[in-house]
């Protein structure tokens, strides 16, 4: 791609660095960007610059936070006793979006997958298990997507916590194997937490 602009060229690459986004629509954003008044592109830099700088992640549960404890976390309305076990913040919106759950999460920041060379010490399953160790938790509701990922995650947490004597689940899968959880349509994903099975039953079916 040729630019009349080395400021253009610039702008355009660093767009394009962006998941999905290739040259051709970054050349489209940033030439709609210099359509537009000055200050939207300022509140656009203002707002990822902050929110990149700024963005907590809560020490309990470990979702992204403007606080150091979240809502969730700290609404004593909200049963304690019951962790939803979910890979990020947008299983956690989905799933609040339901209306059908009202304990607290547990957000790993993603799943054990060693092609990706992500293994289970970058994720938060280290805190899971303290917690669930301290033995005021009941149950723990496993929400990842069903992939090959999602399993052997859930999997690798039960072997940890198996000695614990609570209660382990997986969501109902009206949702289809290989669907990421954050695309469910709200009725299935609040009907498949509601009709949450026993973890035993899952890994016995497989
Ligand atoms: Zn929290």
């Amino acid at each position: 791609m040729e630019f009349s602009s080395k400021l253009l060229e610039k702008a355009v690459n660093e767009m394009a660095q962006l998941p999905g986004i290739g040259k051709r629509t970054a050349l489209r954003l940033v030439l709609h960007l210099l359509k537009q008044p000055v200050e939207q592109t300022q509140f656009l830099s203002q707002a990822l610059t902050t929110m990149r700088e700024e963005i907590k992640f809560c020490k309990s549960c470990h979702n992204i936070s403007d606080v150091e404890v979240c809502e969730i976390c700290n609404n004593s309305a909200r049963n304690h006793k019951i962790i939803c076990v979910v890979e990020d913040v947008r299983d956690v919106m989905a799933i609040e979006n339901t209306n059908q759950f009202k304990g607290i999460y547990h957000v790993l920041g993603g799943k054990i997958s060693p092609i990706d060379g992500v293994g289970p010490s970058q994720l938060t399953i280290n805190s899971l298990v303290e917690k669930v160790k301290t033995g005021t938790i009941e149950e723990l509701i496993f929400a990842l997507s069903s992939t090959m990922e999602g399993d052997t995650t859930n999997f690798y947490i039960y072997k940890q916590i198996k000695e614990c004597e609570i209660k382990t689940s997986t969501i109902a899968r009206g949702i289809a194997v290989g669907d990421e959880l954050e695309y469910a349509d709200e009725v299935t994903l609040g009907r498949s937490i509601l009709h949450r099975v026993p973890f035993e039953l899952s890994i016995n079916k497989s």
